[in-house]
């Protein structure tokens, strides 16, 4: 270990990632500083210390930036000109073009776009006129999504001639904020890539892991997912456009749609450790979490190596009334996050099952 790694990182984002984040940190003799606004957020419980302060409060920004060496964030509604402000002054990572790009799903699809990665077909929705001439190519099938801000499903509507009420359902929306209309994708099946690049460029990726979704929440990710070489490596190249073109440093998570003939399709990134990556704790000698934070604290990134195949489930509200059945089971990993209470909808802890490779 040198005297330039961080030694002290400040985390934006108390959630279970900033929890596992810190566990990562603390494996590696590192001490971590999170921020968040909600007093028992779950990662306090794994913090060195904690500033409870809301996301956009400068003070308590400047504050956690004195306290740390190196800053980062645990998701993509972070402030961009708060973190463009630290920027100017402390090591923050991933940087603000990555997280201005991941924030707008119009300005996100352009940029696959240019770099030449497949997407849906996109357009700009700000008014219901501009929605019905744009469903003409889309062949009246799409889904209208908020540009900002949705995530597990939220703030979507999808267009179908079976549900009566997508025309005001997308009125709403439309309303209430501006829009992107993506053209339906018949994908065979979703998959994502985790990936992480240091502060010298080098890029390290964890196997693509097969997606399924339930509700609009994941719910599991197997691993290796279906697909054949040539799309892994396709799935590969992807993370490397993105990563260096972003000039980016941590752990990212990029969905995918496979098309039928291989062919795939950005869906989306995420400038972050991701849900779909929780299994590399379990089939990896490094997970995601300490390669995230290697990777902004100026520490080698490790190989992927993956020595199981795996599947990762989430424990959803109730479900994690299964946590004392799957402690007795042998080849499996439970992590829970400490939420003092369930809810529906409500990421409480997720396990990941070994198989002989
Ligand atoms: P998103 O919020 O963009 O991650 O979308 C949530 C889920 O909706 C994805 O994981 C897909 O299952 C589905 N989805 C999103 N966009 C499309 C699309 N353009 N065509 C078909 N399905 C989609």
């Amino acid at each position: 270990m040198s005297e330039k790694d961080a030694k002290t990182i400040g985390i934006i984002g108390g959630g279970q990632l900033g929890r596992m984040l810190a566990m990562a940190a603390a494996h590696l003799g590192r001490r971590v500083v999170i921020l968040d606004p909600q007093a028992e957020a779950p990662a306090f419980q794994c913090a060195n210390e904690h500033i409870v302060a809301a996301f956009d409060d400068a003070d308590a920004l400047s504050k956690l930036a004195q306290m740390s060496d190196v800053i980062t964030y645990e998701f993509e509604n972070v402030n961009v000109d708060a973190l463009r402000k630290l920027e100017s002054t402390s090591d923050c990572h991933p940087n603000t073009k990555a997280l201005s790009t991941s924030q707008d799903r119009l300005v996100e699809k352009t940029f696959f776009r240019e770099l030449g990665i497949g997407t849906a077909p996109f357009f700009d929705i700000d008014s219901i006129t501009t929605l019905e001439v744009c469903l003409k190519e889309t062949n009246h099938r799409g889904i209208l999504k908020t540009r900002r801000m949705g995530y597990d499903g939220k703030g979507q509507v999808r267009i179908s001639d079976k549900d009566p009420d997508w025309m005001m359902n997308c009125k709403e929306l439309i309303e209430n904020a501006p829009c992107i209309l993506e053209g339906f994708v018949d994908f065979d099946r979703e998959i994502s890539i985790i990936a992480a690049r240091d502060k010298n460029g080098r890029i390290e990726a964890f196997d693509v892991g097969e997606n399924v979704h339930k509700n609009g929440i994941l719910y599991t990710t197997t691993v290796p997912a279906d697909v054949s070489d040539n799309t892994r490596s396709s799935a590969y190249n992807i993370a490397e456009k993105v990563l260096s073109a972003l000039d980016y440093v941590g752990v990212i998570g990029i969905e995918l749609f496979v098309m039928n003939n291989g062919e795939l399709i950005a869906n989306e990134f995420a400038p972050r450790v991701h849900n779909s990556g929780h299994w590399t704790e379990a089939a990896c000698l490094t997970s995601q979490f300490e390669q995230h934070i290697r990777a902004v604290s100026g520490l080698p990134l490790a190989k992927t190596t993956r020595h199981s195949n795996c599947v990762m489930q989430n424990l959803i509200g109730d479900e994690v009334n299964q946590a004392i059945e799957i402690l007795k089971r042998q080849d499996t990993l439970l992590h829970l996050y400490g939420k003092a209470e369930s809810r529906p909808g409500r990421k409480m802890g997720h396990f990941t099952t070994l198989h002989e490779k």
